[in-house]
């Protein structure tokens, strides 16, 4: 939209200064006026599900008599809001273009000259014939969003109303913003209308309220002057879509299986209500026409390719599409899924048509891809599955795609990397965000359901890949070896054998169940193939730790085994950093970068093996299935681990440290760089959640010699920092040293943990929703007697100190625990 356009909106808005008296006055009795009275010829028409005309910065609508009382839904979403301001709460604004903000289901009807607007909800229910559903609409009457006089009829008694102010006013049911909305600086931007669905974009000004903290947990912005917050202004966006005259069948979500889902109360049950949760799916039905023994569905789902994808990555996202469906042929469906574009000259298509599910190509500066979807509040069924594809997604991808198969690929040695390596990267990208727009969830327990020695076979991976699901978060095959001879083609993601899986449980039509209770028998047993197929198993986090749900992970049933190997690809990786980022005329940023992301690299796989400590495995089963769901990991795994980490670790990783990258980029930054990385992999070693585990395993053990206590951890953990003091004569360099005091700080914040007061308010960070329980009583006194024996055994180092730099150092740390142990007041 231009921007010369948007001013003169709100000027002319404001000078009506109409809109702010409007609700009030709407609630009187209304007096229809002539048609032509209130529509003139002034008036921009769009017709569709009803007709919409823009008159004067005024919105109407022109409800046809057909379209009362049916339900709708409504979805907000920023078409551009603040973006570059990173610092503001998430979920409030400040987020990208294509995030949704609200949605909600509404009903229009009419009363004399009135039309009201309310919003019914769906997630309490009761099936209509039993007499709980007497009670069950009686509980829920649905509020009353807006009331609006009729101001004139159209053809047909059609009812025109003035909808402006849901869209320029403080409707907390529309509002983009969440504060106060300011009307003189709110207007209609554009709007258009398709047989199923009318489409708003208004811009917003409002100032909103201010809530604890920033994003994360970081400080909150501070404000410009003591009690004036500034305006913000978002360009939203208002899909209201009728919903289907007949609600697609629904299939019970089920935990074993990686489904979004929509959730609901039925009283209608005997006993105590129960929540009732429904997958999210496109409605996918078998015509009579037959293929061998697949069908032809009655309707395929069409993606389309967003025409302003530069030419060269178009053929890549057609690929994207039409590689699923492998998949619903698992489901008994031929060509079920397939790529598009959109007809060239056709004035009446558009990729705001809810109709119409588009890969868009955003040229931005994110580097990120979201595949959203919007379903059917009553029955989960998808209606539009638009995939949003940011531009610089593509440079994520290459910075992976050289710290994990650099070693590997000579293609990507050189920078950019040739279109055709990229354009494949890109195509795992769109799969993966297709694979949610299709309704699944992450299964980031895929990787480690392989047995890990298989990612470095190339038969294996050929067959299967490295990781059962490109839901995973797998990425690339950092474990494989140079002389493994895994071919290319093979070390990126793509669909799997838990894609197949999932989508056949999901999509499989079941012909003689009349109901989704009469489904479940059928569903039941195809998940219990997972006791058979472990890479059917599904899990996105789980509570053991993430131990076997890592993200960024390939090999991770044996993340000891995986990261062995893929510190060694990092050793690589690292020697050819410098020539692929030195471009003749170019600044050294680019080095920077991959210098940086190759250290956070070797971080991320280190953080893995921490995660066997107190680690365990997760098999969802329902009551049919027999044995634990939760399954702690051996001691030995748990002892194997630890030593990794002092071996591996927390000894300084010389390969590192490039003197050839550091001298070009900065004046100093090495230790810090590397002390970091190690700082991230030790905190997550004394997790709190991790160690109160250690003790409850130790609580529960009936041979305390099968499990890995807290206190043999933690003296493991201390042993393999502090190694330097048991030698005949001590010396710590300057890694090590700062090592080491990183660990008494990071103690410290445990025993004397910052007072919560002078913490930034706000929501804790807690990405998945866990549980977050207080390191316990019993930890802190572990933690405690450590570095009391820690003080006693750096004492006795300190005349073996073989240079002054330790002795000062060992001084030092005898004094700061001195201070932890006893803190001032
Ligand atoms: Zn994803």
């Amino acid at each position: 939209m231009p921007a010369g356009g948007a001013g003169a909106g709100a000027a002319a808005a404001a000078a009506a200064g109409d809109t702010g008296q409007a609700r009030v006055a709407a609630t009187g009795p209304g007096r229809p006026r002539p048609y032509d009275r209130v529509i003139t010829r002034a008036a921009k028409t769009y017709r569709g599900m009803f007709i919409v005309h823009v008159q004067c910065d005024h919105l109407y609508f022109e409800i046809p008599e057909k379209e009362l009382g049916r339900d709708m839904l409504l979805v907000g979403r920023y078409d551009r809001a603040a973006a570059q301001e990173p610092d503001l709460p998430p979920g409030q604004f400040g987020e990208y273009g294509g995030d949704e903000f609200g949605e909600r289901t509404l009903i229009w009807q009419r009363s004399g000259d009135r039309i009201i607007l309310r919003s019914p909800t769906f997630s309490i229910t009761a099936d209509t014939t039993l007499s709980v559903y007497r009670a069950v609409e009686a509980a829920n009457y649905a509020p009353i969003v807006a009331i609006f006089n009729v101001e004139a009829y159209g053809r047909d008694s059609a009812a025109v109303i003035d909808v402006t102010r849901l869209y320029t006013t403080q409707v907390p049911e529309f509002a983009a913003i969440r504060g106060r909305i300011d009307e003189r600086r709110s207007y209609i931007e554009s709007a258009a209308a398709f047989p199923d669905n009318v489409e708003i974009q208004a811009a917003q000004t409002g100032t909103p309220t201010p809530v604890g903290g920033g994003r994360g947990g970081a400080p909150a912005p501070i404000p410009q002057a003591p009690g004036e917050t500034p305006a913000i202004s978002v360009l939203a966006h208002w899909s209201l879509v009728r919903l289907p005259d007949h609600p697609m069948m629904p299939r019970r979500f089920d935990e074993r299986v990686g489904f979004f889902s929509i959730q609901q109360v039925d009283f209608g049950l005997e006993q105590r209500a129960a929540r009732r949760q429904y997958i999210t799916r496109y409605r996918l039905e078998c015509s009579d026409q037959r293929v061998g023994n697949l069908c032809v569905p009655k309707k395929q789902i069409v993606y389309y390719v967003d025409p302003g994808t530069p030419e060269q990555w178009k053929p890549w996202i057609r690929k994207a599409i039409t590689d699923w469906q492998v998949a619903f042929e698992a489901a008994g469906f031929k060509d079920a899924i397939v790529a598009e574009d959109p007809p060239a000259n056709d004035s009446t298509w558009s990729p705001e048509d809810i109709r119409h599910t588009m890969i868009r190509w955003l040229p931005s500066t994110t580097e990120n891809a979201v595949g959203p979807h919007v379903s059917d509040p009553r029955t989960g069924e998808i209606l539009n599955g638009s995939v949003r594809i940011f531009q610089n997604v593509l440079n994520l991808q290459r910075d992976w795609y050289f710290t994990q198969a650099a070693q590997l690929d000579p293609r990507a040695r050189s920078f950019p990397m040739p279109d055709s390596l990229m354009g494949r990267l890109l195509e795992f990208v769109v799969a993966h965000e297709i694979g949610h727009t299709l309704g699944l969830r992450h299964d980031q327990l895929g990787s480690s359901t392989y047995p890990a020695d298989s990612v470095r076979s190339a038969t294996w991976v050929h067959k299967m890949g490295h990781s059962p699901s490109i839901m995973d978060y797998s990425r690339f095959n950092y474990v494989a070896q140079p002389e493994d001879n895994i071919a290319l083609e093979d070390i990126v993601p793509r669909i799997g054998p838990y894609d197949k899986y999932a989508i056949m449980w999901g999509y499989t039509p079941i012909p003689d169940a009349k109901t989704p209770d009469e489904e479940r028998p059928t569903l039941d047993r195809w998940a219990m193939q997972q006791d058979t197929v472990p890479w059917y198993r599904f899990s996105e986090n789980n509570d053991f730790g993430d131990f076997g749900t890592l993200t960024e992970a390939v090999g991770d049933a044996d993340p000891v085994w995986a990261t062995t190997y893929g510190f060694k690809n990092i050793a690589r990786v690292a020697g050819y950093i410098a020539g692929a980022t030195t471009k003749q005329g170019e600044d050294n940023s680019d080095m920077r970068e991959i210098y940086d992301r190759t250290v956070g690299q070797w971080a991320t796989e280190a953080t893995h093996v921490v995660t066997v400590i107190a680690g365990g495995e997760v098999q969802y089963k329902s009551g049919s299935q027999p044995g634990p769901v939760y399954t702690p990991l051996s001691r030995g795994r748990q002892v194997a681990a630890m030593k990794f980490l002092a071996d591996n670790v927390f000894k300084t990783p010389s390969y590192l440290i490039r003197p050839e990258l550091s001298r070009r980029i900065e004046a100093e930054g090495v230790i810090n760089r590397i002390v970091a990385a190690q700082s991230r992999v030790l905190a997550s070693v004394l997790n709190d959640n991790r160690m109160n585990r250690l003790i409850e395993e130790e609580a529960m053990a009936k041979d305390r010699a099968t499990v890995y206590p807290l206190a043999n951890m933690l003296d493991d953990l201390q042993h393999g920092i502090w190694t330097e003091l048991s030698s005949g004569r001590v010396s710590i360099d300057a890694y090590r040293r700062s090592l080491q005091m990183v660990y008494l700080t990071q103690v410290d914040n445990k025993l004397n943990p910052p007072d919560e007061s002078s913490r930034p308010a706000g929501p804790p960070r807690n990405p998945f929703g866990r549980r977050n329980i207080p390191l316990s009583e019993d930890a802190k006194s572990e933690l405690r007697g450590e570095l009391v024996s820690l003080r006693q055994q750096i004492r006795q180092a300190i005349p073996k100190a073989a240079d002054r730099e330790t002795r000062f150092h060992l001084e030092a740390a005898d004094h700061r625990i001195g201070d932890i142990l006893e803190p001032k007041k």
